[in-house]
């Protein structure tokens, strides 16, 4: 038996964070999600007067880049670590719609994913991880023993995503919300840092018409194979 890192990339409300925090908990992993850091720059980004007339004043960012700390802390409540930045747990300010506007365009400023995979490599060092974002089999730990790619139609996600924010009380449409994950899909696909790209060896998951349970009963196989594979030595 052995720890693996487990990489879960894919679009926009794919379902990523669900499947992956169920995953750690069953195989006793710490789980990351690193949507939750770029959602905390941005939401400094825009407490800090870094965006201005709807656009993201880079420059200003970078340059408060050393003023913005992120961690994470286990809550035994919820059973998954929350998001803090500057010590202030941050996990519902990051959820609106409005952060969501932003955090495409802040995640393509290359400072900004530098400071952040710096430390998601850090976290991950010591394997026995699940870590799920955008660019984690391809970037963060291209040396991934199990990589897992989530697509999904936009319609499925932006209706996913408009129960979930109905549910918390946003007053929002459907409409606004499918323009917010198609938008995130060309920003997150075509930037130039980094791009959202399957890597060649993850294994792609259409889960439109999965369920939560198939998907992990799914995932858990393949991790569970690899865990208890011998080694290559042996
Ligand atoms: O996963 P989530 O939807 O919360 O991520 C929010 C945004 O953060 C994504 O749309 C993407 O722009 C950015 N992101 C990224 N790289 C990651 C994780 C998230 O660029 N590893």
């Amino acid at each position: 038996m052995r720890d693996i890192t487990i990489a879960i990339d894919g679009f926009s409300s794919t379902g990523k964070s669900t499947i992956a925090k169920k995953l750690a908990d069953k195989l006793g992993y710490v789980y990351v999600d690193t949507g939750a850091m770029y959602r905390a720059v941005a939401l400094f980004a825009l407490q800090n007067q870094c965006i201005e007339k709807d656009v993201v004043n880079e420059e200003k960012l970078i340059a408060s880049l050393d003023a913005i700390q992120i961690k994470f802390k286990y809550n035994p409540q919820v059973g998954f670590a929350e998001v803090y930045l500057n010590d202030e747990n941050v996990e519902s300010k990051i959820r609106t719609l409005e952060v969501s506007k932003y955090v495409s365009p802040v995640a393509t400023i290359s400072e900004v994913r530098k400071m952040l995979v710096n430390q998601q490599q850090d976290m991950g060092k010591g394997k026995g991880i699940v870590m799920d974002g955008r660019d984690i089999g391809t970037v963060v730990f291209p040396e991934a023993e199990l990589k897992i790619f989530m697509t999904a139609s936009a319609e499925t996600r932006a209706q996913r995503r408009y129960r979930e924010l109905k549910e918390r009380g946003n007053n929002i449409s459907y409409d606004e919300v499918l323009e917010n994950v198609t938008t995130r899909d060309k920003i997150d696909t075509t930037r130039e840092d980094s791009p959202l790209v399957k890597a060649e060896d993850a294994i792609e998951i259409d889960n439109s018409d999965l369920t939560i349970e198939e998907q992990l009963l799914r995932i858990l196989n393949l991790a569970n194979t690899l865990i208890h594979k011998k080694s290559d030595c042996n």
